[in-house]
């Protein structure tokens, strides 16, 4: 990367570190500050051409590797990002706006996670076998499928790359990711650490631009059949209606509308700390948050009371003060899009019961940052607009509810069905009522603990596919199913 903190140039990695075959740059802004920080190519559709021929051409060469070889360079990656993580998770709250400690502490230690999973997965994966008896016998092989195209979004920048990329390269497939525009800081530098690990050029590609132009091309290349994407449920769709008549695999994580559901047995005084962060860490911008709490009727007034005082307490600021708990929104486009569904909300009938505004006081260095205040709404029912279309921002409704068949029904009363976060000390009711709640994941006395081995990912217009542990090696791979009569 070259320039000081005011004044970065990104590159794209394609072969090695170059600019864009366009020549145009598109500016990055620090949302904390609102002031310009660099530049990122605008990528063309010859910069996606070129890049795919590259990992077509490194194919062969990269999946030819054994999976102890690959493991050894994603390892190294992942130790690079380690000693990194400090410059990396700087680079991520000045491109995102996430509190420093955030991405310090949990996301760029997860990147490198997720390297070492998957490095580690694929050195101890088994091969399936069948005994056909007196017949013959049966075994699988997985071969990785040729070039992946990893596109990713702009609230968790460098977590969710990996998250796709490491996966992909494991297996031995070849990469061409396409980070969010808006968010490129971290992919370049981790591009910069991916040669200096020793990945072979060609095997990782990164091309940064616009979705429709560069992720567009990505998905209607003819060479790009497996295709990982997590963003919008609109984007989604586009990609689906182009990917299916080509026969390309796609994994589609998208949108959520996630309740957090409070029986009357709740254990509020565990459960505060963890629902206030389901509901605003990153801003909101997480796609598993909660954004409509469910309580039973006979714990609303208690809930509310702790709730809001909870609320209040959190820090709103500069996103480089270890004290903040939240930091600005992404940028100016996405705080209009947040203030106008809460505009609707009020206009709907809802009452706020905590922010719905700008924060009035804030340091100097920050005052043009796009800030929100955390915002609870309340008296808005589930079929209320606000109550169904995802606003993926730090804004929260809360409902009330009689009986738990209720809690349940409305949990699943909207399109989307990624994530759930359900309150109850019984333990008989927690698997009743996971059972029927119609999300890809439900935590039960907790928010977004994870295990890479679990399933990730959701149903309904929430997504198609999963991601994580065996899925994810499956998703990457083509499974050939080989017979062996025996003879005589
Ligand atoms: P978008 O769908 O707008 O963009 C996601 C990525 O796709 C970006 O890199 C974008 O590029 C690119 N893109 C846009 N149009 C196309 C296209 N036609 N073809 C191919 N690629 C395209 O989502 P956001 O970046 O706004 O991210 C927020 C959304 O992501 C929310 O809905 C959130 O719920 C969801 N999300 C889902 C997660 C999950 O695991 N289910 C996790 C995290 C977020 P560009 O930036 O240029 O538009």
């Amino acid at each position: 990367m070259s320039g000081t903190e005011t004044d970065i140039t990104v590159r794209q990695l394609i072969g090695g570190m170059v600019d864009s075959t366009s020549g145009e740059t598109i500016p990055v802004v620090d949302p904390a500050t609102g002031d310009r920080v660099g530049v990122v190519p605008k990528g063309s559709t010859d910069d996606v051409d070129r890049a795919v021929a590259l990992a077509v051409e490194a194919f062969p060469i990269w999946s030819g590797c054994s999976a102890h070889e690959r493991a050894a360079v994603l390892h190294r990656l992942a130790d690079l990002i380690d000693s990194h993580g400090d410059e990396l998770a700087r680079l991520e709250s000045i491109d995102q706006g996430k509190p420093f400690s955030l991405a310090r502490d949990l996301e760029i230690p997860r990147a490198a996670a997720n390297l070492r999973f998957f490095a580690d997965a694929v050195r101890q994966t088994q091969s399936e076998f069948f005994d056909l008896g007196t017949q013959g016998l049966n075994y699988t092989l997985r071969r990785p499928r040729g070039v992946a195209a990893c596109i990713s979004p702009w609230n968790l920048p460098l977590y969710l790359m990996t998250w796709k990329f490491a996966p992909a390269l494991a297996t031995g497939n070849t990469v061409v990711a396409k980070p969010s525009e808006v968010t490129p800081l971290t992919a370049h530098h981790v591009a910069e650490l991916a040669v200096e690990a020793g990945l072979p050029p060609g095997v990782l590609n990164i091309v940064h631009g616009v979705g429709d132009i560069v992720g567009r091309r990505l998905v209607e290349h003819p060479k790009t059949p497996t295709i990982t994407f997590t963003g919008g449920t609109g984007t989604g769709a586009a990609i689906a209606s182009v990917a299916a008549p080509m026969f390309k695999r796609t994994s589609l994580e998208l949108g959520g509308k996630n309740a957090i559901v409070v029986c009357e047995d709740a254990d509020l005084e565990a459960a505060m700390p963890v629902i206030v962060r389901a509901c605003f860490q990153n801003s909101g911008q997480i796609c598993t948050c909660g954004s409509r709490i469910l309580v039973h009727r006979e714990r609303l007034k208690g809930f509310m009371s702790r709730f809001l005082e909870s609320v209040a307490a959190l820090k709103v600021g500069d996103p480089l003060d270890p004290e903040t708990d939240l930091g600005p929104l992404v940028s100016e486009s996405h705080r209009a899009t947040v203030e106008s569904a809460i505009a609707r909300a009020v206009s709907e009938g809802g009452t706020l019961a905590h922010g719905g505004g700008r924060p009035g006081a804030l340091p100097d260095r920050v005052q043009g940052g796009f800030f929100l205040e955390p915002t609870v709404l309340m008296g808005l029912d589930q079929g209320s607009d606000t109550n169904q279309h995802e606003i993926f921002g730090p804004v929260v409704t809360v409902q009330g509810f009689d009986h738990h068949g209720e809690a349940v029904a409305r949990a699943n009363a909207t399109r989307y069905g990624l994530a759930c976060s359900l309150w109850t000390r019984d333990l008989e009711r927690a698997h009743r009522m996971a059972a029927r709640i119609d999300a890809g994941m439900i935590w039960v006395n907790s928010w977004m603990l994870r295990d890479l081995r679990t399933p990730f990912g959701g149903m309904k217009d929430s997504g198609v596919g999963r991601e994580g542990g065996e899925d994810a090696l499956r998703f990457f791979t083509e499974p050939r199913s080989v017979t062996i009569a025996h003879r005589g």
